[in-house]
């Protein structure tokens, strides 16, 4: 297949400092060239090395930035298509700046995914690796990249096809059926195998649809916002959990979101501690900007974490605020627990509902943060506190495409069971072939593959 040549900011994973303006295509070599300064024209290395150099800009001869240029010769790359990556060091300006510089030497600015989309199309991956890079793309966690990556090994794929093939071989001894409807024990036989080898196709369709449903991945992080009176101890805790816990600088490059957001890694659960309308670590959120509106920007939210004071009794704030979050996911945060106590606890547990999670802290002696930071977990792995962005491994097209397939099975069985005529089920069956291989991409419509891809993060 022919294509331009295409250019885009990709970010590696965790590593928020270093970014890579990659371009892929036949003139990538050609094009990274004219803007590139180092021992040898990145036109006579060899395929798979490292070079070093610097970018400049040719109209003007400036040294834009000191790199490590990858060049890559297809077929033996991603895309399928020659490779260039260059690494830069430098801020998101500089970054912007060497992209810019393909870009006006012949490249084209890479659509959303559309570096995976042409791995796709030139036959490199198929479509459900295809997905699982993208949520390998997405995903902020350990745990959840683990699960992504046994699908871009092709576990998925690998088991689908085993699945599709068992579906040939009952067709094909349904075909022998058709060819010779005089035997009477050659149908029979049919009949009995045809219901052996769908009972099995549709238990291990059954058994997808669960690690489907278990395999959970968190694109963005749990928008996270911590709150309460002056004091407390938000700032406290904030840094607390910043520290304990592996934060992930991400700056999405290339897009509109300069801002820099922090995630930290609670046990296998990311939390994005937001900073919108610098509501992330709020004094009396209430006072400051009203009730209505406290409770609309704190409903944004995934979790609030509620702060007290043990050191001080119940005021009319924090009856105000309880009040304004009652309805979200709340962890209750009792901290100072290292000061004498002045706050009733019993009337903290009224306020909030019995249902609220309460954890005692003091940030003195450092305790209680092993019970908060399990609170969460626990929270999340039972489904209570979710977000929107949460996606499947097996995502959402997965399942439905699933879920048919094992309803069109079970019509075959059902068929099978109460004498159908073979030939009618053939039509089930092909019909769970067919489903099946729209999992892996094998039978998709164009539109359906624009539409996957679109979803992809630029760079990628
Ligand atoms: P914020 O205003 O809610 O963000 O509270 P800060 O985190 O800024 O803390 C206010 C003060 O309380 C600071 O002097 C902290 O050192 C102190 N502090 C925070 N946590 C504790 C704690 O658990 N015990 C005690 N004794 N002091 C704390
Ligand atoms: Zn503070």
């Amino acid at each position: 297949m022919e294509f331009d040549t295409i250019s885009s900011i990709s970010t590696p994973m965790g590593e928020g400092a270093i970014a890579i303006v990659r371009l892929s295509g036949d003139e990538a070599i050609n094009i990274a060239d004219k803007i590139y300064k180092g021992k040898h024209k990145l036109i006579n290395v060899d395929s798979h090395t490292i070079n070093y150099g610097h970018i400049i800009d040719p109209e003007t001869n400036d040294v834009v930035e000191e790199v490590m240029v990858a060049v890559m010769r297809a077929p033996r790359t991603y895309t399928r298509e020659d490779i260039v990556e260059i690494n830069c060091h430098g801020g998101i300006m500089t970054v912007n700046r060497v992209l810019e510089l393909t870009l006006s030497n012949g490249a084209k600015l890479a659509e959303p995914g559309e570096f995976t989309k042409r791995a796709f199309l030139n036959g490199r991956i198929d479509l459900s690796q295809a997905e699982a890079t993208m949520d390998f793309i997405r995903s902020k966690t350990d745990r959840a990249s683990k699960v992504a990556m046994q699908q871009i090994e092709g576990r998925l794929s690998t088991l689908i096809k085993g699945l599709r093939q068992s579906i040939l071989e009952i067709l094909a001894q349904v075909e022998v059926n058709i060819d010779y409807p005089e035997y009477d024990d050659v149908e029979e036989a049919t009949n009995q195998f045809l219901l052996t080898e769908a009972e099995k196709i549709k238990t291990s369709i059954e058994s997808l649809l669960q690690t489907g449903t278990q395999g959970k991945i968190l694109r963005e992080g749990l928008s996270t916002v911590i709150v309460g009176k002056p004091n407390v101890g938000k700032s406290s805790m904030l840094n607390n959990l910043i520290q304990d816990n592996k934060a992930i600088v991400t700056e999405i490059a290339g897009t509109t979101r300069d801002v820099l957001e922090e995630y930290v890694n609670v046990r296998g659960v990311p939390l994005r501690l937001v900073d919108t309308a610098g509501i992330r670590e709020t004094d009396d959120i209430v006072e400051k900007i009203g009730v209505e509106r406290s409770r609309e920007a704190l409903s944004k939210a995934d979790l609030i974490l509620y702060v007290l004071n043990y050191n001080e009794a119940l005021t009319e704030s924090d009856y105000q605020l309880a009040e304004v979050i009652k309805n979200e996911d709340v962890i209750v945060i009792i901290n100072k627990t290292d000061l004498s106590q002045a706050l009733d606890i019993e009337a903290v547990k009224q306020m909030v509902g019995v249902d609220t999670p309460i954890v005692m802290t003091s940030m003195v002696d450092q305790s209680g943060i092993e019970q908060l930071e399990e609170k969460i977990r626990d929270l999340f792995f039972e489904g209570t506190v979710s977000n929107q962005d949460m996606t499947y491994v097996s995502n959402a097209r997965h399942i439905s495409l699933l879920k048919d397939a094992k309803q069109s099975i079970s019509d075959a069985i059902m068929a099978a069971e109460s004498g159908v005529p073979i030939d009618m089920i053939q039509i089930d069956l092909i019909k769970t072939w067919e489903l099946l291989g729209e999992v892996i991409g094998e039978s998709v419509a164009d539109g359906l593959i624009d539409q996957l891809f679109s979803q992809f993060c630029l760079g990628k």
